[in-house]
């Protein structure tokens, strides 16, 4: 189970900026369930993107699809095989969906569209990885789709740290380094510019750093209704 909350528009439309067909996923489980992320969520994301978009003076094709579950192969293999032709996917799930579709699906593009706060996805039966620690301000565009708070064992935002050996972690030599994930994706999608931007110090406020935390949807609350 994953508590989420949807990015802001703006944010969306920044990711989703070099792209012209998009689709927006809906999560029909967790997501769904937390009112973040399903079937309706990504019917209305697709809807006020696109009229986000228009008015900029964008013309996009947007359409809006629902996985029941994308944190686990087996759906998005039943996906893959009638999956729209877009250039992009904006998931509605949390960080490990974004993760999970990732990997099975690489030729893709899989952009986050929530804030995940907190969560793995099971590997095989009795087996769970954990893929995103719900820092609160997702990152995974810019590391396409692979998490190194999560997944990089001093969760540096600017690696490698320079102590791996043949992919593996110096902490753990049974464990991918994350950098070097992130590195070959990155090579793989011929986006290798993106490991020479440097990462600014990160706002931890919004993770579990920041002390126990609480999610209000003032959208939710009686009385208001209103989306950023
Ligand atoms: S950057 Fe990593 S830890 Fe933060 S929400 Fe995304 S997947 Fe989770
Ligand atoms: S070896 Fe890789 S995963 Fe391990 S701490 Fe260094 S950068 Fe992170």
């Amino acid at each position: 189970m994953i508590i989420g909350k949807r990015k802001p528009l703006a944010e969306i439309a920044r990711m989703v900026e070099p792209f012209r067909k998009i689709c927006i996923l809906g999560c029909g489980t967790c997501a769904a369930v937390c009112l973040s992320g399903g079937e309706r969520e990504a019917v209305e994301t697709a809807s006020a993107l696109s009229i986000l978009l228009q008015k900029k003076g964008k013309e996009v094709e947007i359409t809006a699809r629902t996985l029941l579950r994308q944190c686990e192969y087996e759906f998005i293999d039943e996906f893959a095989g009638t999956m729209p032709d877009c250039d992009v996917f904006l998931s509605l799930a949390c960080g490990v969906g974004v993760q999970a579709l990732t990997a099975r699906l690489p030729q893709k593009i899989f952009l986050p569209g929530l804030n995940t706060t907190f969560m793995g996805y099971p590997l095989e039966q009795g087996v769970w990885t954990e893929n995103c620690l719900g820092c609160g301000n997702c990152i995974l565009d810019l590391t396409m789709g692979i998490c190194p708070i999560a997944r990089c064992a001093k969760s540096m935002l600017n690696g490698p740290c320079g102590g791996s050996q043949n992919g593996k972690c110096e902490i753990n030599k049974d464990m991918d380094c994350a950098w070097h994930l992130i590195y070959e994706r990155l090579a793989n999608m011929g986006a290798l510019d993106r490991m020479k931007a440097i990462q600014p110090p990160m706002d931890w406020s919004a993770s579990h750093h920041g002390g126990p935390r609480t999610m209000i949807r003032e959208d939710m609350r009686i009385g208001t209704g209103e989306q950023a």
